[in-house]
């Protein structure tokens, strides 16, 4: 196990047999060195697990992503070795959902402004009118586990659904009274959009330049997936135009970048750090599904 995770996920797999080495935060030149030793890699998303990694190891079985997003894994190279690349893609589904209608909510009554108002002694009563979600339009991007899921719920609080997906999602979509259309409808036409596609090169900043001129003035933007699917750089020169940004997820973790900087100081913009999936529910979910999917992937070895 290379990266940190909780207690609950190592006692687990040596509950089940398995001989865990805990070296969470080891540099990648140590881990080529040492890789060979052994047959599962449980990591997250800091390193990239790519072919050098899965040739020096050896003995590799199963590469387990200790979470839901597979981009940082060469998945083609290491399945056409026979390595086994399992995930926990459900576990963290109503996790990431709950946060990204927050999100929203804090967006639309600009929580962020009247919190840190508030907690710096002013009353900001009156100043940052919000603007409420009823009957308003959601673009969701993305109708896969988390984006349905965030439709159902927007769906509850009287918003309209609109989905962009590369599936047809229309039934799913229909029966909540909503459509599937394409990318260009669905932002000239949402109050709010939402993010929920896995980060793939047809993925990549999927609003650039071009799409994000689309999306309405005072809407709110939402990005709980990947932060490399928006374009930043182009988004500074909409923020003073867009309702309200909420990003959970940014192209850089943590930000360093001048234009990932200038982004978080906008007033208008809410950043949180990662957190979809860090609910005490959600990382006992993923530890059990993660340990389960590589006891099976084991069997087939
Ligand atoms: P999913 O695979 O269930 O759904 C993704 C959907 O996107 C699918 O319906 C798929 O058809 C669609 N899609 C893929 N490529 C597309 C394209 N080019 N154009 C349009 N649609 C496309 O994935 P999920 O479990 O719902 O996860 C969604 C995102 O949430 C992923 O990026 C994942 O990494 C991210 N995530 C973030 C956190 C967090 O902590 N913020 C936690 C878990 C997952």
């Amino acid at each position: 196990m290379i990266d940190k995770v909780p207690e609950k996920a190592i006692e687990k797999l040596k509950n089940a047999g398995v001989e865990v080495t805990y070296i969470p935060g080891i540099e990648r030149e140590a881990l080529l060195e040492k890789i060979d030793e052994y047959d599962i890699l449980v990591f997250r998303s800091r390193l990239r697990i790519d072919r050098e990694i899965i040739d020096k190891g050896k003995r590799l079985k199963v590469l387990a992503r200790y979470g839901v997003g597979l981009d940082n894994v060469d998945v083609e190279y290491a399945l056409n070795k026979r390595i086994s690349v399992v995930n926990a893609s459900t576990a963290s589904c109503v996790s990431v959902a709950e946060l990204t209608l927050g999100l929203m909510i804090a967006a639309s009554r600009n929580l962020y402004l009247h919190m840190s108002s508030v907690k710096n002694g002013r009353w900001s009563k009156g100043e940052y009118i919000g603007v409420e979600l009823y009957g308003k339009t959601l673009g969701v991007i993305g109708f896969g586990r988390i984006g349905s899921r965030v439709g159902v719920y927007a769906r509850a609080m009287g918003l309209e659904i609109l989905a962009y997906d590369s599936r047809d999602v229309s039934r799913e979509v229909g029966k909540l009274g909503g459509r599937q259309v394409g990318l260009e409808e669905l932002l000239e036409e949402s109050d709010v959009v939402s993010l929920h596609v896995p980060l793939t090169p047809r993925t990549y900043r999927m609003l650039n330049e071009k799409t994000l001129t689309l999306i309405k003035d005072g809407a709110i933007l939402v990005n709980t997936s990947r932060g490399e699917v928006i374009d930043c750089r182009a988004l500074l020169k909409h923020l003073d135009r867009l309702g309200g940004v909420a990003f959970d997820v940014l192209e850089e973790e943590p930000p360093r970048s001048q234009h990932l900087l200038e982004l978080i100081k906008h007033p208008r913009v809410i950043v949180t750090p990662h957190i979809g999936a860090e609910t005490r529910e959600a990382m006992e979910r993923v530890a059990d599904e993660l340990a389960c999917s590589i006891l099976e992937a084991l069997k087939w070895q």
